[in-house]
């Protein structure tokens, strides 16, 4: 199994990248994969106090390292999926349910990303 550890990163790394409307305000989500899993998470907002901003690439650092270090996907998910923030969101592009924090709008990518590249 190739090594995963963040000093083996290689230079080029596909990713895909979701535009969500959460509760908490508009979210770009960067899903980095490498070899059918997923490697490296970045999270911008649309537009936020810097303390927002400093939270959502505190939190895409904490996934991303989690995921380096064998957590398995699964249990991250299920730390942020219906952590709940403000109003629901209905509608969006991730079919079921409502979206019901910026947390739980990164968890239903991921998920999303996992049953797509596994
Ligand atoms: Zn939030």
């Amino acid at each position: 199994m190739p090594s995963t550890k963040p000093n083996m990163r290689p230079k080029i790394v596909e990713s895909v990248t979701h535009k969500i409307k959460t509760p908490c305000g508009t979210l770009y989500v960067t899903v980095g994969i490498i070899d059918k899993r997923i490697y490296e998470v970045f999270v911008r907002m649309g537009k936020a106090g810097l303390c927002y901003c400093c939270l959502m690439n505190t939190i895409a650092r904490l996934i991303s390292m989690s995921l380096q270090n064998e957590i398995p996907i699964d249990l991250i998910i299920k730390q942020l999926v219906n952590e709940s923030c403000n109003k629901p969101i209905y509608g969006t592009h991730l079919k079921k349910g409502a979206i019901r924090s910026c947390a739980d709008g990164i968890a239903r990518i991921l998920k999303m990303e996992k049953e797509r590249c596994h």
